[in-house]
């Protein structure tokens, strides 16, 4: 495991002190799996000069400051297919890494129901100081593992994880996992397919998010303007709250997941 600082030589940090930890968590960077996985909500720290931005605890335990069980998932899933995780330590709140810098959603005032008193009335260096120190670190991260992969031309499918609350502003939503993808026309359909034969799954298309180049970041900037095949997968969280569904989940996808790695290497399709 190894772990990136979040500045460049003789910069001058203005939010992460040496007591923080780096924004980018990586696991099993040797992989040897065409699959990268990424995983944009996958911690809930906050700097301590943010305090706690001005939430009571349970709200900082809330699915508005990460993804609910997917950082279990993504772990095991990345030993199981033995491929590389590139992971965002940081809670969304201090600035969400997978919003376009700039977008409202990006460092939010509003999240559901919730105001976040911290995020109010940021000054523009304060918000240029979140992008550099917690969202410029994890992409050029990601953006460099990429780089690496295509010189050595090694077939490479990126896979974003998250999960969903299974409860939105009061709507129940009824689906297993969803695939999320906007551009890509090879993966997220064999993934669908693979899902839906489970026979015990709903199965959301595009649902309960689809990517967008105003909603999302990780899928355009790293997938498809990069020419990579690609999709987001999208779990329901309270099927993965703890150990023994993270466990579950992670292998049921590693085994869908390398069934369709195979399947795009014998077709030449990565
Ligand atoms: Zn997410």
């Amino acid at each position: 495991m190894t772990s990136v600082a979040g500045k460049s030589a003789g910069q001058t940090s203005l939010l992460l002190a040496g007591t923080d930890a780096a924004p980018v968590h990586e696991s099993n960077a040797a992989g040897a799996s065409p699959f990268l996985f990424t995983c944009d909500h996958f911690g809930r720290l906050l700097p301590k000069k943010l305090g706690d931005l001005g939430l009571p605890e349970r709200e900082l335990v809330r699915h508005i400051a990460w993804d609910i069980g997917i950082a279990g998932v993504a772990e095991r899933i990345a030993l199981l297919c033995d491929a590389h995780l590139v992971a965002q330590r940081y809670s969304r709140l201090v600035i969400d890494c997978n919003r376009p810098p700039g977008v409202a959603s990006s460092i939010p005032r509003l999240s559901e129901a919730t105001v976040i008193p911290g995020n109010e009335a940021l000054s523009a260096e304060e918000i240029a100081t979140r992008r550099r120190e917690v969202f410029d670190p994890y992409h050029s991260r990601i953006d460099a593992v990429i780089d690496e992969r295509l010189q050595q031309r090694r077939p490479t499918v990126l896979v974003s994880l998250h999960s969903f609350t299974p409860v939105y502003a009061g709507v129940t939503r009824p689906w297993h996992i969803g695939t999320l993808y906007h551009r890509d026309t090879t993966l997220p359909p064999l993934l669908l397919r693979a899902l839906r034969a489970e026979g015990d799954l709903v199965v959301g298309d595009n649902e309960p998010y689809a990517v967008s180049d105003l909603t999302d970041y990780t899928i355009p900037v790293h997938g498809e303007a990069r020419g990579l095949v690609n999709t987001g997968i999208e779990i329901r969280q309270d099927l993965i709250e703890d150990q023994s569904g993270q466990q579950q989940w992670a292998e049921r996808l590693a085994r869908i997941l390398m069934e369709i790695g195979a399947l795009l290497q014998a077709e030449n399709k990565i």
